[in-house]
């Protein structure tokens, strides 16, 4: 028994080192990644459950690492904020997505509102909507088809995060809360949010079938919809759950049903298909 108890601990020991020297080639791809032309971004059409019809587009990140290949975001992003490296690549990703929005507006496409990522740790530093302000002013982007999507975790700070919510109103920027529902806030505390949007999280469409999960669901819409806020579901991968969130009054989605993330030249031509 002894052993055999050795063994386990050789193995856990083993993968454990194996977990940290992925963390540590992560960490240090990452150094390198912006200058390396590593970094792309895709696009997730957003669109309006009624008609299918797109109305923006999220801005999802991706990174071909050299050696380990397409690492997740779901992955390296949250070593980029435990590392701090999240600040020059979110920046990155926020002056991207808005170069290219702005591209496609002087197209003569349909002014699409481009939603960024943002991370709690990039929100809350101090010179955040000064960043946001910067690039607007560099990419000539129009602020107002700019969202934010920010997640629940602000609210741990709400007295702060209701600052910075003001001062990206004042610039004409558009607020989200991403994966609502899965965080801390509550519906009594998401009133006091000068936001514009609300996303439901993939959880709760992935569990549509659930009558809990209807109910949340539908709790949030109301909510959303009392309070004046977009609300979008996110994950939307069925018929099914398409005609029960229209059957609920949710106007906006997002999912695989409607369209896979697409590179710029892949979201043109859905775009001009489709519209
Ligand atoms: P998120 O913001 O909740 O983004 C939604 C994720 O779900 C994306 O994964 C998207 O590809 C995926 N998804 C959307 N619709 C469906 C669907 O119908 N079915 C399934 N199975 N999946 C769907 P992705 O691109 O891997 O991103 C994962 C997470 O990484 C994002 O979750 C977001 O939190 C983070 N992330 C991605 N890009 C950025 C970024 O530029 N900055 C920051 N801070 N975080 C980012
Ligand atoms: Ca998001
Ligand atoms: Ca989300
Ligand atoms: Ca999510």
């Amino acid at each position: 028994a002894k052993e055999k108890g050795k063994n386990n601990y050789r193995f856990f020991n083993k993968k454990l080192c194996k977990t940290i020297e992925r963390k540590i080639l992560i960490e240090n791809g990452l150094k390198g990644a912006i200058q390396n032309k590593e970094l792309h971004i895709v696009y997730h059409p957003k669109v309006t459950l009624q008609s299918r019809e797109i109305y923006g587009m999220e801005a999802l990140l991706r990174w071909e690492h050299p050696t380990l290949g397409n690492v997740s975001p779901a992955e390296f992003i949250p070593i980029a904020e435990e590392t701090g490296q999240i600040g020059v690549i979110g920046e990155w990703v926020l002056r991207n997505a808005c170069k290219q929005a702005e591209i496609w507006h002087e197209n003569g496409f349909p002014p699409l509102i481009i939603s960024v990522n943002v991370s709690v740790k990039q929100f809350q530093h101090g010179d955040f909507c000064q960043t946001v302000k910067g690039i607007l002013q560099e990419t000539k982007l129009n602020p107002h088809y700019l969202e934010l999507e920010i997640t629940e975790s602000i609210m741990q700070d709400i007295g702060q995060s209701i600052t910075v919510l003001k001062k990206l109103k004042e610039l004409g920027v558009k607020t989200s809360i991403d994966d609502f529902g899965t965080g801390y806030s509550s519906l009594y505390m998401l009133k006091e949010l000068p936001i514009d949007t609300i996303k439901i999280d993939k959880s709760f469409i992935d569990n549509i079938i659930d009558k809990k999960d209807q109910y949340m669901i539908k709790t949030i819409i109301e909510f959303g919809m009392n309070l004046n806020l977009h609300v979008v579901a996110e994950g939307v991968e069925t018929e099914e759950q398409l005609s029960l969130l229209k059957e609920f009054h949710c106007q906006f989605g997002q999912g695989y049903l409607f369209s896979q993330p697409l590179n710029e030249v892949e979201f043109e031509n859905l775009f001009c298909s489709n519209n």
